[in-house]
């Protein structure tokens, strides 16, 4: 079965970091960023082997961004 979506999900945004529809979260330069990946990344330290994942990601989707 798939497809299993509510309706409340398919409206949300898709989370440019975790690519998953939240319906919690901020809009950075015109993406979406999920209330759960937002407060990971302020409670990721900058020595966390995590940290430059965010930053890569982010990165990644502002240079788009930029080059459009
Ligand atoms: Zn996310």
């Amino acid at each position: 079965m798939t497809g299993q979506t509510g309706d409340a999900e398919r409206q949300a945004p898709l989370c440019m970091i975790c690519e998953n529809p939240r319906p919690e979260g901020i809009h950075i330069c015109g993406h979406f960023l999920c209330a759960e990946c937002e407060e990971e990344i302020v409670r990721t330290n900058v020595e966390d082997e995590k940290y430059p994942y965010f930053i890569t990601r982010m990165k990644r989707v502002w240079q788009l961004k930029k080059d459009a």
